[in-house]
Order: structure tokens, then sequence, then C-alpha cells
């Protein structure tokens, strides 16, 4: 199977068991839109508590906020956001869809990329043992010619995103020979500059301008309480302020599920450091953000730092985490230093002073920032697209599986009576009874036990406690394991502990030591 039409099958199941709906449904949908069903919201809730508890709990000086998503409309000129936060649009004429043509780039790059690394797969299946890829890769006359032209493409891309000139984006585009998905035509429009807020009116503010805008990031909301929480929490510079809420987008190209969205969910921590010492905190939580998504236990492999080819206006050092989603390397988290921009702006704009005083250096200044951005909906997919799988079982069935890494499962455990009668629904109901206030657990007693343990694989639940008729005798239960399908038997009292070890947020967190 095609990793497309893995990617299909998985939003169907998505569907399917509760964990994402398309928004507005029986209204035909809203596109781009999505709401998280009864599966869909615990995941998502562990991810942010994984998160939250990483930030606010493992480091002494951050702290977590929640503010407002309106916010006086001056902050969004302050940002930059009202002049500057725009995507480079282009349309094809002939299916009338449009691209964003910086994407349309540099999914032309990741082409030539993959071409270069078939390349290297041909060399390594050739030369086997001693295969040198580096020398294979500075030598090999095809990677070579495409090297080059990579360089070009890329060196004109960065060039003309930089200076801002349209004209030398849709020439590019022209040149690349790079044609529409859908018409497979080349006949383009003309680039065009696209604001990304949406704006609303705010009740009846008399003689002025009511608009105000939906926040397009979480940031601004940080930066606009830097001196409450200074103040308020005693804060001593480094120090870090965190904060989960929703952000809008009006993203034109909305594709790819939930993995770019017009209401979406930001995970983000705003660092304030010392003048000049930014780009050693940038350094260190580069690395501090890879290793959090690196326990959460989907792969190595599957991430990677992409450094910035243009800098935002507010930034001197940029860097992607990017993850390996069926659809390709996209970015998960971006890492910024973000300089005195924000803060500075914020002082100009409100004329209120905002700066620290450095008891150390005796000084105040401007704090200079890091800033660390995920979007939970991309980490939500990431992880769900590694847990799905379709296996084939020794009897010829298939059964499809999410192998959601435990402490992040929707639900821990099953909770099975072998039978609907006999004792067994009430001792079922007992043990139910007991761990529900430790775990997130599930009754059911309807269909053969084959067909319970098939739903709740399908859902991830990592844990089957099956009640049989011994149970009554002996306080044994069978414990079925997701991942292997191996069953064990165990005393009820040991249950607590088997299961405690493998799905609490904390045995995430010890990994972070
Ligand atoms: P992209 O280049 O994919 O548009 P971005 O660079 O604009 O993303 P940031 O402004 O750095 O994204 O936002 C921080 C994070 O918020 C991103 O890493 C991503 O995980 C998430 N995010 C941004 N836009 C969306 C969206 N439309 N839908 C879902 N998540 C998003």
């Amino acid at each position: 199977m095609t990793q497309e039409e893995v990617f299909k099958n998985l939003t169907a199941h998505c569907k399917e068991y509760g964990f994402v709906f398309q928004s507005s449904e029986i209204y035909d949908g809203l596109s781009a839109v999505y709401d998280y069903g009864q599966m869909g919201v615990e995941l998502k809730n562990n991810i942010k508590k994984y998160w939250w508890d990483a930030m606010t709990r493992l480091n002494e000086n951050i702290v977590g906020i929640d503010s407002a998503i309106f916010m006086h409309p001056r902050i969004w000129e302050a940002s930059g956001h009202v002049g500057a936060f725009n995507d480079p649009l282009i349309d094809n004429k002939d299916s009338k869809k449009r691209y964003r043509a910086d994407v349309l780039l540099e999914e032309y790059l990741a082409k030539l990329e993959e071409k270069m690394n078939k390349e290297v797969e041909k060399g390594k299946r050739k030369f086997g043992e001693s295969f040198n890829e580096e020398q294979f890769r500075a030598t090999n006359p095809n990677i070579l010619r495409t090297k080059t032209k990579y360089d070009e493409v890329h060196g004109r891309m960065v060039a003309a995103l930089e200076a801002n000139d349209l004209n030398a984006l849709r020439q590019l585009i022209i040149d690349c020979e790079i044609a529409c998905p859908i018409s497979g035509t080349k006949n383009w429009t003309e680039v065009r500059q696209f604001n990304l807020m949406f704006s609303t009116q705010l009740g009846n503010i008399s003689g002025e301008d009511g608009t105000i805008y939906l926040r397009p990031e979480t940031a601004q909301g940080i930066f606009v309480n830097f001196l409450n929480v200074q103040k308020t929490g005693r804060m001593k510079i480094p120090f870090g302020i965190a904060q989960i809420g929703k952000a809008f987008r009006n993203e034109i190209v909305a594709r790819q599920f939930i993995f770019r969205m017009r209401e979406f969910e930001q995970m983000e921590m705003q660092f304030f450091v010392r003048p000049g010492e930014e780009l050693e905190w940038f350094k260190k939580w580069k690395e501090t953000r890879l290793a959090w998504h690196k326990t959460i236990g989907l792969g190595d492999e599957k991430y990677r730092f992409h450094d910035h080819d243009k800098l935002a206006h507010y930034a001197n050092a940029a860097t992607d985490i990017e993850f390996e989603f069926p659809f390709g390397f996209k970015e998960l988290e971006g890492v910024h230093s973000r300089t005195d921009f924000d803060l500075g702006n914020h002082q100009k704009f409100s004329g209120r002073k905002i700066q620290y005083f450095d008891p150390e250096k005796n000084e105040s200044y401007v704090p200079y920032v890091i800033e660390t951005s995920i979007g939970l909906d991309r980490c939500f997919l990431a992880v769900l697209s590694s847990a799905y799988c379709e296996e084939a079982l020794e009897n010829g069935e298939t059964r499809v599986v999410l192998r959601i890494p435990a402490p992040l499962a929707p639900v821990k455990v099953a909770v099975l009576p072998l039978v609907k009668k006999d004792g067994l629904p009430e001792k079922a109901r007992e043990i139910m009874d007991d761990m529900k206030y430790l775990f997130n657990c599930q009754y059911d007693e309807k269909d053969s036990i084959g067909k319970r343990y098939r739903r709740q694989d399908a859902i991830g639940t990592p844990f089957c406690v099956t009640i049989d008729h011994d149970t009554l005798k002996d306080n044994c239960v069978t414990i079925r394991y997701r991942d292997t399908m191996e069953q064990e038997r165990v005393p009820i009292s040991s249950l607590h502990s088997i299961i405690d070890e493998k799905v609490s947020i904390r045995s995430l967190l010890a990994k972070l030591r």
C-alpha cells in the first residue's frame, strides 16, 4: 500500500472511531476546520499534559498563563502581523486552485532531493559493503547534475522571498515548469500577497473602528503579559512563560487533513534572556525540544532540524523541527530566536516601559526571547500517523491497531467480562470501579471477546483485562497486551502496578531527566 493510501485509511479511521470529525458535517462541512471526537479529545489532552508538565513542572523558572483570544488591535500592528503576515499566493487558471508559491517551490525541491536519495540507494545496492556515501554524492554525475539544479532553484527562491519579489517567484515557478497537480497545466496567474488574519467587529466603539483580529499565534498574549508575570511571580531572568491555546489563520491552501487548519491549537513557550545570550539559549532549546519529541517514542529517525532559509522579520536564528508525516518531512515545531523585537515594539506602541532590571548587572534592558512553538494538532497527527498499522495476522486475518504510546492512549484499560452472565459483569464492574479513579477505563460486554479486542486495538487501548469464571475463584484475570497480543494471568491486586508503570505521563517525564 502506498503512503497516500495509508493516509487515506487513517483519515477514515479517525472518523470511524471518534478521533476527528469534519466540522459542521451535517451541513456538508467547513473546509479546513475539524472537531475532535470522544477519543481525539483524550489523546489531545494527554499530549497537552505531557507538554505542560515538561515545561512548567520540570523547569522551576517556567510558568504558565492563559490569555484571551481577543486582544487590542494595536498588538497586531506592533507584532508586524497587520503589515507582514502574508502568504504569496498563485492560482492555476485552469483548475482555479490556489497555491502558496513558496510551497510549490519547496515541493519541487523536495522532489529533487528524493531523486538524489534514490540514486544513493541504487549505489548502495550496487557497491554493497564498500559503499562510501559521501564520496558517491561528491562524484556521481547524475547526483551532481541534480544538485546543481537544486542549488540554483533554492538560491533563487531564497533571494525572491527575501526581497519580497513576487515576479521573481512566479518566474521561478515557470522556469521549473511546475504544473498544477489538479489540471496538469502551467497556466499560472500573477503571485499576490494575502493577509492570513481573520477579523471581526468588537461591539460598537463610538468613533473608533471596532475591527479586531482572532489571534494568529498565542505568543503575543505572553509578550503583553511579560511585566504582569515577571512582577507578580517575582521571576528572574532567564525565565519562561508557557501557554496552550487556539490560534486562527485564514490558510488558503488548506490540505492534508489536520496538518493545516484554519482554527488550530498551539503550545508555545517564550523564554526571556539577557541580550547577547540568546543564541546560546536558542541552541539549548533546540536540543531540549528535540529530546522531548523523541521521548514520545515514535522513532528518532522521524525527526530532523530544518534551519530557515528566510528569517522572519523578528528573528536572528530559526529552525523547524520536522517530522516525517506520510506525506513527507514537514514542520512540527518552530524554535525561533526573536531578539527584542516583540517586547521592544510593544514598548514603542503602548508607550509603557517594558524592561527588566537585572540586579546582577545593575542595569535595565529589554530582554531577548527564544520561542518554542509547536502545533498541538500536528503533534496529534504525528502520533496517529505513526501509530496506525494494518497488520496481517498468522490466521490470515488483518487487524487495524493504533500503537499509540501508552501514556498518550485515550483509553488505558478495557474491562471485559468473558460472558454477560454468571456474575462476571458484576465482578468486572467491581474492578472497573476501582480502576476508574486511576486510569481512563472502558467497560465492554457486547460481542465475542475477539471482536472486543479488535475494537480496543482500533482505538489504541494498551491493556485489556478479561474476567472469566476462574476469576470468581482465584481473583486472577487475564491481561492482554495490545502490541504483542500476548496474554498473561495475573492477580487483580497487581493490575494497578502493571498498568501504572506503563501508562503514566510520569514515565515520559522521567525520560527527560
Ligand atoms: P507553516 O510553514 O507550515 O505554515 P508556520 O511556519 O507558519 O507553519 P509558525 O508560525 O512557526 O508556523 O507556527 C508554529 C507552529 O504552529 C507550527 O510549527 C505548526 O506546528 C503550527 N501551525 C501553524 N499553522 C498551522 C495550521 N494552519 N494548522 C495547524 N497547525 C499549524
